[in-house]
């Protein structure tokens, strides 16, 4: 835990194209964002619109329901990531393949301005600058957001829709 007082703002990159016996894609998300809101070491949760998005990696499984959330944490980076992991856990995400369908996938997209790089955690995420499906919605929560010194709605791909569409 950091200082009760060192509140750092962070972006959570939430997927899942899976149902399973507790419910839906849209049902897991809504899960997980449940929790974080009663999270003690989180608080000012915002989240974006709810995207689908074609699968990456294997075409044979369901297209992806993706959301990112904003949010206030003292939790430390690797506190996060045990708990994204916990999340990941609770949703019983089973690992079936690699870049495959899954029940939650909750990634750190981004820790207040830091680079973080270490064997089990790298922020801003690897992936950040050429999904849309972290792009478009973190470009929807904030505009302005640096990443990396660059505003996100400079980087192109966060104008481009393409494999992307608004479910709501
Ligand atoms: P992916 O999200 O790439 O589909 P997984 O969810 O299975 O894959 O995560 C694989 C590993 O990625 C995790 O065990 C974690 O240690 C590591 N990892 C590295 N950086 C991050 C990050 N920014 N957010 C979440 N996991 C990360
Ligand atoms: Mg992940």
């Amino acid at each position: 835990m950091l200082d009760n007082n060192n509140w750092v703002t962070c972006y959570l990159g939430l997927g899942s194209n899976l149902a399973n016996e507790l419910g839906s894609p849209v049902e897991h998300l809504q899960q997980a964002l449940a929790s974080l809101e009663q999270h003690q070491a989180m608080r000012q949760l915002r989240v974006s619109s709810y995207y689908a998005s074609a699968p990456m990696g294997p075409q044979d499984q369901p297209d992806f329901t993706n959301a990112v959330v904003e949010l206030e944490t003292t939790l430390t980076p690797l506190e996060l990531l045990a708990l994204c992991q916990q999340l990941e856990a609770q949703a019983q995400r089973e690992r079936l393949r690699r870049w495959g369908e899954r029940s939650l996938d909750v990634d750190i997209l981004l820790y207040g301005q830091q680079q973080i790089d270490e064997p089990t955690l790298v922020v801003p995420h690897a992936g950040l600058h050429e999904r849309n499906f972290m792009l478009v919605p973190l470009r929807e929560l904030a505009p302005e957001l640096m990443i990396n010194d660059q505003p996100v709605s400079a980087y192109p791909l966060s104008a481009d829709w393409s494999g992307l569409e608004l479910i709501h």
